[in-house]
């Protein structure tokens, strides 16, 4: 065939594809730009997953009759002009793509008036024909239906997923904006029904309540972002007792424009590290705010991916904020009082994917850091799961620090040879001795590690350890880290090696196996571990497994003494490097009401 110029239609069709992906693609390029109009309420309407129709209303500044047209002309944009500088752009759209885009594969009718006109316009193109274009009435706003979207192009519509799967995501996409723009009230229908709509007042959780319900929202941390300073993070977290089998709940701005970064949603996750289950995943809503030239926006189709300059800056205040409201939070397991609205008598609920610990309810340890730390009040607390105000016994008063400290616990001894039971000021606490000691040792070896000061205790008879190929590899390729973390290995042969030294705090923790025996299971569990976490965290996790106590190991009460000692010096006692908990609380009203004093 010889060379041709497209023609516009066809061209147009084509670079549809870019912006134009299935239905979701549509309503994100709508919404964004009823968004860019200034509007604070936004009204979405789909039938079909959107195959069928998609509406966005607004109640935006809407575009004059004379320029309608333009509209949907290619790279006809009122966003930037010639003069202006890429770097440096505030709304979501710039390009002038999507609407011609969109009316290249389907039929599209807007209907706008501005402010003070007294008649607006209403146009229509059908799959990139201009069909009809008039005066027409309505209210301030813009008001533009899409209906059988990708009807004439049947490439494009094998792409589609199932009505379902499109709704989904366009419920996902809108959620996401609400919650983003919580000053805008947004409503979202499907089919006729109305799915949730929010209220528009400013506040984000009251916007997460409806997108994504209430009970989620109430339970979430708040992240005050000052706003001082060039960069800045704030949004809202869920608590460590919630969380979600996926990714999709962690959301993302950059200066109020949605953005997807796995990497900085790999930062939140991390800022989580210890606190969730293994594959559990938090529901996390951060704005981050940068400076404009700081942010290239121009380098994904649909905008979708943003280029941050200083993106290693971002990822560390996202993991530091997170870390700082979590340590503030880590909640104390409690067994409490059957509530007001509970059977009398249950003393502990079943163990379920959301609540996997099987807690019944949970309550903040004594906060001493003043902002970040919600309020222990009911609202907080799920109705069915409300704890007795007058049972919170504040503690004393501490200096304020980033921890999250225990109360004071007196030993009383130990149960079964697994857990220390103590007493505290409002009732006792059971603590797993083997959850406790990983988390002390846990965090004393990183910091160790972290500082590069090896405690290494020389073996009085060094050993030689068959070991093989795989646990070989791992010593050639983490030999350093294994000799910050105190181990001594030197090679001997192809399969063995000799242990000279093990870290201090491993030197005397297994009475039945041999320091060579345990080297070689912390190999094994290293090079077979799981999930993201890096080569040097699993070594912590491992090393401080294998050093820890185990269930069914006698404590003197000094030894046990000693133990919550040195979990009162933890930033994180509340739970061990897997995310279990350390602790349960008994409540004080909680037993009473069991023995019937109330
Ligand atoms: P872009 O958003 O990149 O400018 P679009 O093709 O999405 O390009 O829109 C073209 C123009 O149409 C916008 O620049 C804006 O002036 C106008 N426009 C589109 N949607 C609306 C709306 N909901 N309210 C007001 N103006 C709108
Ligand atoms: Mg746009």
């Amino acid at each position: 065939m010889a060379i041709g110029v497209l023609s516009q239609n066809l061209a147009s069709r084509i670079a549809a594809g870019e912006v134009i992906e299935r239905p979701a693609s549509v309503v994100k390029e709508l919404v964004e730009n009823s968004l860019d109009a200034g509007a604070t309420r936004i009204r979405l309407e789909v039938t079909d997953g959107g195959a069928k129709s998609i509406s966005v209303t607004d109640n935006g500044d809407g575009i004059p009759a004379d320029e309608i047209s333009l509209a949907f002309e290619r790279f006809a944009t009122s966003k930037i002009d010639e003069t202006s500088d890429l770097s440096g752009i505030a709304t979501l759209g710039f390009r002038g793509e999507a609407l011609p885009s969109i009316a290249s594969v389907a039929r599209v009718e807007a209907v706008s008036r501005v402010d003070g006109s007294d008649s607006g316009a209403r146009l229509v193109v059908d799959n990139g024909q201009r069909v009809a274009q008039e005066p027409a009435a309505g209210p301030t706003g813009t008001r533009i239906e899409v209906k059988g979207l990708f009807e004439k192009v049947p490439a494009r519509r094998k792409f589609m997923g199932s009505a379902g799967r499109e709704l989904t995501r366009i419920r996902q996409l809108v959620g996401t904006y609400a919650i983003v723009y919580p000053s805008v009230a947004f409503t979202f229908a499907a089919d006729g029904k109305t799915r949730f709509a929010t209220p528009g007042s400013g506040d984000s959780r009251a916007a997460i309540a409806a997108a994504y319900g209430a009970r989620l929202a109430d339970s979430m941390l708040k992240i005050d972002d000052d706003g001082s300073g060039a960069f800045g993070v704030g949004g809202l977290i869920s608590d460590p007792g919630t969380s979600r089998g996926t990714r999709r709940y962690v959301t993302l701005a950059v200066n109020a424009r949605w953005i997807e970064n796995r990497r900085l949603a790999f930062a939140v996750e991390q800022g989580y590290h210890g606190f969730l289950p293994e594959r559990r995943f938090p529901v996390a809503v951060l704005s981050i705010r940068t400076p404009l030239d700081d942010v290239d926006v121009n380098v994904h189709p649909a905008k979708l991916e943003v280029r941050l300059l200083r993106e290693d800056l971002v990822f560390r205040e996202i993991q530091r904020v997170i870390r700082l409201a979590l340590g503030d939070f880590a909640p104390v397991r409690t067994l409490s009082v059957p509530g007001r609205s509970n059977m009398p008598g249950q003393g502990m609920s079943i163990p379920n994917a959301n609540n996997p610990f099987g807690a019944v309810a949970m309550w903040p340890s004594r906060s001493i850091t003043p902002s970040t730390q919600p309020e222990p009040s009911p609202a907080h607390v799920p109705q069915d799961q409300q704890t007795p105000p007058e049972t919170a016994v504040e503690p004393a008063q501490t200096p304020p620090s980033q921890r999250s400290v225990l109360p004071i616990l007196r030993v009383i001894g130990q149960a079964r040879e697994t857990y220390i039971l103590a007493e505290g000021p409002d009732g006792l606490y059971l603590v797993d001795q083997h959850a406790a000691h990983e988390r002390v040792l846990y965090e004393e070896i990183s910091q160790r590690i972290g500082s590069q000061v090896s405690e290494s205790q020389p073996l009085l008879m060094p050993e030689s350890v068959e070991l093989d190929p795989r646990q070989m590899e791992a010593i050639e390729l983490h030999g350093q880290e294994l000799k910050n973390a105190g181990f001594h290995a030197e090679p001997f042969g192809e399969t063995s090696v000799i242990l000279r030294a093990v870290p201090a705090m491993m030197a005397n923790s297994s009475h039945t196996q041999t320091p060579g025996t345990v080297f070689g299971a912390i190999l094994d569990e290293i090079t077979e571990g799981r999930g993201s976490d890096s080569w040097q965290d699993r070594l912590l996790y491992t090393m401080a497994c294998h050093a820890s106590v185990r269930a069914g190991m006698p404590l003197t009460t000094d030894e046990s003494r000693e133990l919550i000692r040195r979990l009162e010096q933890a930033e994180q006692p509340h739970t061990c490097p897997h995310g279990r908990p350390t602790m349960i609380h008994l409540e004080a009203g909680a037993l009473e009401y069991q023995f019937g004093r109330r």
